[in-house]
């Protein structure tokens, strides 16, 4: 048994790196039709143990063409979920103690770590002391921790034993830019999606109004209405939305109310000192979360929260039946008590990994090559005839859109032709989203191993592609 231990994980650490280094060779979406990866898996379990070689062997047969490749340097779809090489190493030991750290005292190092890495984060992000973090599962999570804080908050910490039927309807304002995790969050919460108020944007950021959440915020307090909280956005998922933290701050202050800052994406990037003006006046909001599992390079998952005041999600989140007490060790952190789920995986250590590998000098350089790629690409397809730039680029982030030759030709069904057509040939990878109600198609450098040799590739596909699809 531990002899085939040793030799599964070694063949396991070689198939990794035999996989990364044959991603350029392969097309970067899968090519499978539903239902077709599971037509052939058994469809009971075995009685009888099977032999290693032959469920490795299926994997390579079975599974493997089924996957998309996340890490092909190629990918330029959605945002990247980076798992840098160091990264990767670091959860294969992490796997391999497979510790389980709800607790401090259930794993003391992964809870001291954490503590320690993420004020690392804080200082490469460029946020003030007073910012406590904590990893999250993932941004949807800790979205939900702050709309539940927002909520505990605003019903003077009743909510969770009354139950929202005792009070008023609680409001949270957004703009219509932010990510559907915030919509889930509402729901979850026990909000209702009535009572996430949408605030009109304005300016080529698509940023909220920050007159008209005022209004929206008086007009609900004076209807009776309890305003609880704002979730803003930094680099929104369709085409990178911002908010003017800063304005959005001072609205929050005067009113009372929680401000959650989702930088999912974008948040990476702070560790830029140039970008920062992206999110100026983050230092005053009450939640900030940004996921370094996106952009930053640590494997999926890892999504960090960082909060000014870590007792009102205590308040809001900690249980603490005997079995989970740990009596005599006053002043210790118990992360679980941070977030939704109890149990807790060993996340700290591939972000210490990364960190020191890379430092932050490696990583920064990786993201500002992704943005000057990006706008290079944005600036040389604008010129190609029939190409038009919908979105400028926000960080790495841009959307265009290609004209039909032939104008009778439904702008809309040409792109998403267009777009499949691209993803079809298996070079690039990129998705499409809606701009003002018409299909656009995004474009994003982020994949940690790409160079501008990729990106040039990327303008031949979609220009050589579009004059084909007419
Ligand atoms: C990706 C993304 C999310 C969701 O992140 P998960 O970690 O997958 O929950 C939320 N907000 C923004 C802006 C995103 O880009």
């Amino acid at each position: 048994m531990a002899d085939d231990f040793r030799k599964w994980s070694l063949k396991a650490a070689e198939w990794g790196a035999d996989y990364r280094a044959s991603l350029r060779e392969r097309p970067v979406r899968a090519r499978t039709q539903p239902g077709e990866v599971a037509a052939k898996i058994a469809p009971s379990p075995p009685e009888r143990p099977e032999p290693m070689d032959r469920i490795f062997a299926d994997f390579e047969k079975e599974i493997l063409p089924g996957i998309t490749h996340w890490q092909h340097p190629r990918f330029f779809a959605y945002f990247p979920a980076n798992a840098a090489p160091v990264s990767v190493v670091a959860e294969y030991l992490v796997s391999a103690m497979a510790a389980q750290c709800m607790l401090w005292q259930t794993s003391p190092a992964a809870t001291e770590l954490e503590t320690v890495v993420l004020d690392w984060l804080r200082q490469a992000l460029g946020l003030a002391h007073g910012f406590a973090g904590v990893i999250q599962d993932s941004a949807s999570s800790a979205t939900l921790a702050a709309v539940l804080v927002m909520r505990e908050r605003a019903l003077d910490w009743q909510g969770n034993t009354k139950g929202l039927g005792a009070f008023p309807a609680i409001r949270v304002y957004s703009s219509d830019q932010v990510h559907t995790s915030v919509d889930r969050a509402i729901w979850v919460a026990g909000i209702g999606s009535e009572n996430l108020v949408r605030i009109p944007t304005q300016g080529p950021l698509r940023a909220m109004d920050p007159a008209a959440l005022e209004r929206a915020i008086a007009a609900d307090r004076a209807a009776g209405f309890v305003p609880a909280g704002i979730v803003a956005c930094v680099g929104g998922t369709s085409v990178g939305a911002t908010d003017d933290i800063e304005a959005v701050a001072a609205v929050a202050r005067r009113h009372g109310l929680y401000l959650h800052v989702d930088a999912a994406w974008a948040g990476s990037a702070m560790i830029c000192p140039e970008f920062r003006h992206f999110w100026k006046g983050a230092d005053q909001a009450d939640s900030i979360v940004f996921n370094p599992h996106k952009w930053l390079g640590a494997q999926f998952d890892c999504s960090v929260q960082f909060v000014r005041d870590p007792d009102s999600l205590v308040k809001t989140l900690a249980i603490q039946p005997e079995y989970l007490k740990t009596h005599g060790k006053d002043g210790i952190v118990n992360y679980s008590e941070w977030s939704v789920p109890l149990g807790r995986r060993f996340r700290a250590l591939k972000l210490w990994f990364l960190l020191r590998a890379h430092g932050l000098e490696g990583l920064r350089a990786m993201i500002r090559n992704h943005v000057a790629w990006s706008e290079g690409l944005a600036a040389r397809l604008a010129v190609v005839p029939g190409f038009e730039i919908v979105t400028a680029p926000m960080l790495s982030l841009f959307s265009f859109r290609h004209r039909p030759r032939d104008p009778a030709t439904d702008l809309d069904a040409h792109n998403l032709a267009l777009v499949n057509a691209i993803n079809d040939d298996g070079r690039i990878y990129l998705t499409q989203t809606r701009v003002d109600g018409r299909v656009a198609i995004r474009f994003q450098a982020g994949q940690f191993e790409s160079t501008a040799d990729d990106v040039d590739i990327a303008f031949d596909a979609i220009t050589g592609l579009a004059a084909a699809t007419g």
